[in-house]
């Protein structure tokens, strides 16, 4: 599995697919994306070591994904990549992490900003119609406001091409994430393992209508495939 890679175009940064305890929550109905993990503790740390080894710091920018919340990498591990990140002046880090460990955000920026780096968090909304989020995609974010839920985050996931999904309401979602965070993520669900099927007209309407008026957008990633930032598929760790 490739685990490094570098973008140069919008927002350039280093990015690290690290491997950590796994999801805590594991419920999301369109994710078949936790299984990137160990409970081997010591196998997570030689093979993440390995991995944040290949950090030079060329932008000072780095984004570091696990298949799950940042805090399931571990104390030790991220303490590690604190040094990391003063050593090669990485000034910006991104991470994920899922709103059940909103609370445990506070200290890690702390602990952070004293090695010179500030987080910012990414987190999966995916959408933010209550009813679609939690009762389809089971998503297990409590709160409806979409402020409330910013408060502890920086940036946030939108997921795309699903039915029952229409212009208006991939364009609110996409207004509600510019609105509240600094920066949005636009998945396109892709076929994987779960029962969901992603629908080719939403796909289509979003590509063909929405998208245009977003590309150019610093604020804005828009991933057609999930493998798009580098990291991921299907090479040999
Ligand atoms: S929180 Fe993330 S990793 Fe966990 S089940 Fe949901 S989408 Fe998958």
């Amino acid at each position: 599995m490739i685990r490094y890679s570098i973008i140069h175009e919008k927002n350039p940064r280093e990015i690290l697919l690290l491997r950590g305890k796994g999801c805590r929550w594991r419920k999301c109905t369109f994710c078949d994306y936790h299984f990137d993990c160990s409970d081997d503790e010591n196998a997570n740390l030689n093979l993440n070591r390995e991995v944040m080894s290949e950090v030079t710091g060329i932008y000072n920018h780095l984004e570091v994904i696990n298949s799950g919340s940042f805090v399931e990498l571990g104390e030790q591990l991220l303490i590690e990549l604190a040094e990391i990140c003063r050593e090669k002046a990485i000034y910006t880090l991104h991470f994920e992490c899922h709103w059940l460990y909103r609370n445990s955000i506070p200290r890690w920026r702390e602990i952070f900003a004293k090695h010179g780096t500030t987080l910012k968090i990414k987190t999966g909304v995916e959408s933010f119609d209550y009813n679609f989020r939690e009762k389809f995609l089971q998503k297990g974010i409590s709160e409806k406001n979409p402020a409330k839920i910013a408060e502890n985050f920086n940036e946030c996931c939108l997921l795309f091409g699903l039915t029952g999904q229409t212009e208006e309401s991939m364009r609110y979602d996409i207004e509600t994430g510019l609105k509240y965070f600094e920066r949005i993520c636009v998945n396109i669900f892709v076929k994987n393992s779960t029962p969901l099927v992603p629908d080719e007209k939403v796909i289509e309407i979003f590509t063909r209508k929405i998208m245009p008026d977003y590309a150019d957008n610093e604020r804005v990633d828009i991933l057609l495939n999930n493998t798009d930032f580098g990291v991921g598929g299907e090479n040999n760790e």
